[in-house]
């Protein structure tokens, strides 16, 4: 069964690091979105086990209009189905409404618990109502929760992260995503020189990733993949897709997709979104789904890849002897998984394993 990706392309502010695709909100603008939305879904008429709502900011999206998106989707009994959240965009009485909309997974957008760092990338929230979001997502009923945060942000360091990840483990979350800061050419924060001045350097940002794999860790959050922590039974079961190659459709600007053995991008444009009766689709690549791209896919997981279920099983024995005795890769019953010290450098490893 497939999963849905949706992207919702808007934002109430552009945060300064920025380079996803959203663009202002408006009621009228939303409105025409959904429409096109639900258009492009009856197109693909799909069941799914599980769909996300990413973006941008989904819960900018009244719980009408994503109650109408989730119709047209049959859903299995115990489908996952995950909408992104920024404070500050939702209370208590909207979340149950996208709660009884059909929503039963929440991530927020927290990024930081210290207003400094907040405020420095155009956070529009500050901690406390990061904080107050998540009790709200909890007190409506939504129990499966999950938040991001951000390593590398200005002014960042072990002890304002440490802050940030224990008050997090004092809320009532299953999954934290711990993505570094990477400062994209065009935005706001890459000519910010007073800034950028104020971001950790490479060992900094080592030792800060290396951190929150400790602390997280320690409190009973398993690394499940690179970027991604969650309690037993807490994984993304959508985000699982990505890197086990399984089936998934994006739909609205800037989605992408891996469908019936091809990858496929829609344009960065929500204009055209609206007005064609379907969304453009551009083939990215035609044959995505090579050993080479799933060993690279699989070995993102902590669970890692068996050598035997690939042909060149042999080969990845052999290079990944040397990683093994650096620290890099371990071997745990025959399966071999980035180490947290080579997940740090996972690209490097990857291709060290596989080119
Ligand atoms: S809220 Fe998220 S998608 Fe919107 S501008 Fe900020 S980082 Fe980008």
């Amino acid at each position: 069964m497939e999963g849905i990706y949706i992207h919702v392309p808007f934002c109430l502010r552009k945060c300064s690091y920025c380079d996803f695709y959203s663009v202002r909100f408006s009621e009228e603008s939303a409105e025409a979105y959904t429409t096109a939305v639900i258009r492009n879904l009856r197109r693909y008429a799909p069941s799914a086990d599980s769909v996300y709502f990413g973006g941008g900011t989904p819960t900018l999206l009244s719980p009408s209009q994503i109650e109408r998106i989730l119709r047209e989707i049959t859903l299995a009994d115990n489908a996952e189905v995950s909408m992104e959240c920024n404070p500050q965009t939702a209370d208590r009485e909207k979340f149950s409404e996208y709660r009884a909309a059909g929503i039963n997974r929440i991530s927020v957008g927290v990024q930081s618990l210290i207003d400094r760092e907040l405020s420095a990338v155009g956070r529009l929230h500050d901690s406390q109502e990061a904080v107050r979001c998540i009790e709200d997502i909890y007190a409506a009923g939504i129990y499966n929760i999950s938040a991001d945060i951000m390593l590398g942000l200005p002014f960042q360091t072990a002890e304002t992260l440490t802050e940030t990840i224990n008050g997090l483990l004092r809320l009532p979350i299953g999954h934290i995503s711990a993505y570094m800061l990477t400062v994209e050419e065009g935005t706001p924060l890459s000519s910010d020189n007073r800034l950028l001045e104020n971001i950790p350097d490479g060992d900094g940002l080592a030792d800060m990733y290396l951190l929150a794999c400790d602390i997280l860790e320690d409190a009973g959050f398993e690394r499940y993949e690179i970027s991604n922590f969650a309690k037993r039974g807490s994984e993304c079961r959508h985000n699982l897709k990505y890197w086990k190659c399984e089936d998934y459709i994006g739909i609205g600007p800037a989605a992408h997709s891996c469908y019936k053995g091809k990858r496929f991008a829609v344009p960065r444009d929500i204009g055209a979104f609206i007005e064609n009766d379907i969304q453009q689709e551009i083939i990215t690549d035609d044959e995505p789904l090579t050993e080479e791209e799933r060993i690279m896919l699989a070995l993102r997981l902590s669970e890692g890849i068996c050598p035997d279920d690939y042909s060149c099983g042999e080969r990845l024995i052999k290079r990944a002897e040397p990683l093994i005795k650096a620290g890099f890769l371990e071997n745990t019953s025959g399966r071999i998984a980035l180490t947290d010290k080579g997940a740090l450098v996972s690209n490097d490893i990857i291709v060290r394993l596989t080119e």
